[in-house]
Order: C-alpha cells, then structure tokens, then sequence
C-alpha cells in the first residue's frame, strides 16, 4: 500500500477514536481513571443489572439475558452485551461505537438501547430483550411447519412472513431516514420479540452514510467475515456501502425468510459468490414465488445502485401485499457456468 493510502486509513482512525472518546468523556486505556468524570446519562448501576443465562455468543463476547432497573424501580428483561476483558483498544472503540450509534435512533423495528455500565470491568451494553431471537433460527426451528395447516395467524402463514419483512423495511426507512447504513442486514441480525415484531440488531459496522466510501476491506484484523452473500457487485468490487447497498441486502433476507433461513447462494463457495456476483449475476428465484414478489426481489438486486427502491418505496410496495411473502422451501442451488475456454 502506498503512504497515502497508509496515511489517509491511519488518519480516518485516528479521528474515529478521537470522535468516540469525546462522546464518552472516558479514557477507554483505563477504566479504573474515569470514576471522576460526569456519567453518561445512559450509565446505570452495575447493581442495577441482573444477569442470568447465556443468549448466544456475539463478537466482543457473551451476550447474557437478565433483568435490570432502567429508571423507575420496575424490572424489565434485558440483553445484556459484555465485552471480553482484556480486549484490544480497536475492540473497545467498535464494541462503544455500536452503543453510541443506537443512542441516536428510537423507532419500533430498530433495537433499543437501554443503557450503558462503563464504569468497571466487565463493561455491558443493555439492551431490550427479544424473547425469540434471530429470525434465522426462529425460520429454521419453524420449517416442518410449512407442512401443516395454517391460519393467518400461524407463525409462518404469509401474512405473517410478510410482517416480518415489513419489519425490517421499516427499520431501514428509518436508518435511512436519520442517514445511518447499515451494512450487515441479514436475517441472522433481525431479533423477535414476544409479540413477533422483528427489529433490526446488530449496529457494530453501521456508520453515518456521509462516512460510508469508508473502505472496510483495508481494516486489519476485522473480526468478522465479510458479508459476502448480502453484499451487491459496487460493494465486493469498490467496498461502497450506501442505503442502496443495504436494499440490495434486504432483498437477500426477502429470499431468507421465504426459504426459511436458506443460506444463500446454496453451492457456491464464499469466493465464487464474489465472483458470481461481481459479474453482474444474481441468486435464482425459487419456484412459486409470487410475481410482486418477484418483482420486489429483481428491483432490489439491480445492478445499478441507482435503480434500487428506497426502503421507503420498498414499505409502500408491501402495504400493497399483505401476503406477498409465501414459503418457498425449494430453493435451486445456484450453479456457475464456466466460461467456454474451459
Ligand atoms: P454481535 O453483534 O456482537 O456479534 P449479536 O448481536 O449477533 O452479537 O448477538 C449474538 C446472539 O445473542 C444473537 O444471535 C442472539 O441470539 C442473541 N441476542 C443478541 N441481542 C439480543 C437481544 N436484544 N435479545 C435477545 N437475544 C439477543
């Protein structure tokens, strides 16, 4: 890499901790220094906090259910988000930099964020608690299902899958809306409520959209894989990230959710998927799929960025059919031609 391109990355980090450590007014090295600043008004006693099973295994470390005292006395269910002791400044700065970007937003389809324990180690993030988990392992628990009979208000009746999706489309108009990008919508990152609302999770990569040409191939040691199979062709080629990006992302949890959880891509391997994609093709519609739906499925993977439906225009789409989403447990796998010198 040339110096510029060394100086340009070092310098972008340089100012996103900078940004960061002003919004906490803490000194993220050590902890045990900040007891004198003014708290957050996001801070809640660590005494407040109740925690009590295990809910899975996030990046920075486990995420917990419990119990905790918001504001009032009451006690309300929680998922608590800690980060592993001992972890690296740059993990710190992402595990904080997801907190502060759900500070901003409040809207029924987007996670809420209820609180912060930053004074001492362990720190915790607390979030509302979603009694049913990722809408990807609700599908797949859910498949043998497809074979009884429904109603309306089964759990996987169309109506149902298409509130689902109405969900996520409503969160995206929002984040949208407040110039946030996502950048990892899938179906893994949308949790369920009791009430079987689905509201988008998962904030560790989203970035205001001004920042989003920030080229997330040059991070070094990114914890996570690489979305690749939600990821449209400018993003694999260019490393963009913009709204239209994550519409061409929610057109893969369209294919998601009415497969029930189905990888996508089904027989390419994650190099193959690059390929595949960044010349110019897209994932085969499952037989049965509605014709609105498969309409949907297209605008949202156009090529051009530009073509794509606001998530907005996505939102007025659906209303327009409350049971636009129907199982397709089917799916062909997507099969690459080779090219004819071969
Ligand atoms: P990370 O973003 O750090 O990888 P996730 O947000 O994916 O972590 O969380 C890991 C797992 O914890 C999820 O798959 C889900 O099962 C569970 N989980 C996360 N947040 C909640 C929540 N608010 N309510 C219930 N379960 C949750």
């Amino acid at each position: 890499t040339s110096f510029w391109f060394w100086k340009k990355r070092y310098s972008r980090k340089l100012k996103r901790s900078a940004q960061i450590m002003k919004m906490f007014g803490i000194d993220l090295l050590s902890p045990s220094q900040n007891k004198t600043n003014t708290l957050d008004k996001w801070e809640i006693p660590k005494e407040n906090v109740v925690v009590n099973r295990r809910l899975g295994e996030g990046a920075f470390g486990m995420v917990y259910g419990g119990e905790a005292q918001i504001t009032s006395g009451q006690w309300t269910a929680v998922a608590v988000k800690t980060l592993k002791s001992g972890q690296s400044m740059e993990d710190r700065l992402d595990f904080l930099s997801e907190a502060e970007a759900m500070k901003k937003f409040d809207h029924k389809n987007i996670i809420k964020l209820l609180g912060v324990c930053l004074q001492n180690e362990p720190i915790y993030t607390i979030m509302e608690f979603m009694l049913y988990g990722d809408l990807k392992t609700y599908l797949l628990a859910r498949r043998n299902m497809v074979k009884e009979k429904f109603t309306d208000e089964s759990d996987i009746s169309p109506k149902r899958l298409t509130l689902y999706a109405m969900d996520v489309a409503c969160g995206l108009a929002y984040l949208a809306e407040k110039k946030y990008v996502h950048r990892d919508i899938a179906l893994r990152n949308c949790l369920v409520n009791a009430q079987r609302v689905v509201k988008i999770a998962d904030f560790g990569m989203a970035r205001p959209t001004f920042e989003s040409d920030y080229y997330r191939y040059n991070r070094k040691g990114a914890r996570k894989l690489f979305p690749v199979r939600w990821m449209p062709p400018e993003t694999l080629a260019l490393g963009l990230f913009t709204p239209a990006s994550d519409i061409w992302s929610f057109g893969v949890v369209l294919y998601e959710v009415i497969s029930f959880g189905s990888y996508p891509y089904q027989g390419l391997t994650n190099n193959q998927v690059l390929e595949y994609v960044k010349n110019g093709k897209t994932m085969h519609i499952p037989l049965g799929v509605k014709p609105q739906l498969e309409g949907l499925l297209k605008a949202c993977w156009s090529q051009e960025a530009s073509k794509r439906p606001t998530a907005l225009e996505v939102v007025e789409y659906i209303s327009n059919y409350p049971r636009l989403l129907t199982p397709a447990l089917e799916v062909p796998a997507t099969s690459i031609e080779l090219p004819e010198s071969q």
